[in-house]
């Protein structure tokens, strides 16, 4: 899947070339778009185009980095982060998989917009069939600015990406000298040059020049100790998201209802929502999940609001429907469900 360069939002699809890696612990870098490689007017961070340069402009911009690692490049696409889509990240599960059955290749580092990097990070974490580290980053500030983060953030990924000590710690994503899991890793900033964080849960490690410093390996069950099998599935279940707030209009449900196959709410609080929305939910028999719009803390099975409904424990909204999309394609059975909000 590539897309030329342009206003990053082409429809013009080919098939993926075959990459010949023959470099005993080469690191694949796949490129997507985003900011990192965002081109605008000189020194300014807004009102650029995302998804601009090339992965080859992007290594351009990073000397000595093949001194880390034999660094091999592919542009995957080349978009705006929030024109992903779940047919890009099934074919950027299969791409990463495929690759990592070769065994000069000991990691991935994925270039993303941060928009949706979480995203990514999270569903290629329930997805992917291998121990290797696979390491997201992205910029805040376009290439064009006056000091962009996109060079080091991608120094960074790929010291990660080619440290032994990432191997089995499920999907990563580095930015801003951190490293962060892939379930935890969230955006938290519009602007901030550090806008990738992970809340409560914080960072897993720290990257210094080229040291990699891990602290914590995540507990949840991730890559190889998933059932998520992708490697035939053509399109992901449907799944919207509902924000609540006062007022909130209940029609909204029943109309994301019909069109959906299955929801996930951003309550408030833990997971709270009106009466209106309480009789609504209460009837629907496609798969609810109760989340919160609030970035910290957990909503419990015995604290929901409607008996059908499944907790997300701490996943954000847009987290807890890459784990309801995954999750329909074995069963729709809320028991079953349940059980896996609990174990990914
Ligand atoms: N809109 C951009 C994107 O997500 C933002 C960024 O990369 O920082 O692609």
């Amino acid at each position: 899947m590539t897309q030329a360069p342009g206003d990053g939002r082409e429809e013009e699809e080919t098939q993926m070339p075959e990459m010949n890696v023959e470099r005993a612990g080469t690191v694949v870098i796949l490129a997507t778009g985003g900011t990192i490689a965002g081109v605008g007017e000189a020194g300014r961070t807004i009102g650029y185009r995302p998804g601009a340069l090339t992965v080859e402009d992007l290594l351009g911009a990073v000397p000595g980095l093949q001194e880390v690692a034999p660094v091999q490049a592919l542009q995957f696409c080349n978009l705006n982060s929030d024109d992903i889509t779940g047919e890009i990240w099934l074919e950027l599960t299969r791409t990463i998989n495929r690759l990592a059955e070769n065994p000069h290749v000991a990691g991935f580092v994925v270039t993303h917009g941060t928009d949706t990097l979480e995203e990514t990070a999270y569903f290629l974490n329930l997805t992917l069939k291998t121990a290797k580290p696979v390491v997201l980053t992205g910029s805040m500030r376009p290439s064009t600015s006056f000091s962009p983060d996109g060079p080091m953030n991608l120094y960074q990924a790929v010291c990660v990406a080619a440290s032994p000590q990432a191997v089995g710690k499920g999907v990563l994503a580095v930015f801003s000298d951190h490293i962060y899991a892939a379930r935890s890793v969230t955006k938290t900033s519009t602007y901030h040059v550090m806008a990738i964080s992970a809340g409560e849960m914080g960072s897993i490690g720290i990257v210094r020049d080229r040291e990699v410093y891990l602290y914590e390996t995540p507990a949840k069950r991730h890559t190889l100790d998933t059932p998520f099998d992708v490697s035939t599935l053509e399109r992901l279940p449907r799944v919207s998201v509902i924000y609540f707030a006062v007022d909130a209009d209940p029609a909204l449900l029943r109309w994301a209802a019909e069109h959906a196959d299955g929801l996930v709410i951003a309550g408030a609080g833990a997971g709270e929502y009106s009466q209106a929305f309480k009789e609504v939910i209460s009837t629907l028999t496609i798969p609810v999940v109760a989340s919160s719009r609030i970035d910290d803390g957990v909503i419990t099975q015995d604290s929901v609001l409607c008996a059908n409904t499944i907790a997300a424990d701490n996943l954000p909204a847009q987290k807890a429907a890459i784990l309801l999309r995954l999750a329909l394609t074995l069963t729709t059975d809320p028991a079953a469900i349940r059980a896996m909000f609990s174990l990914y």
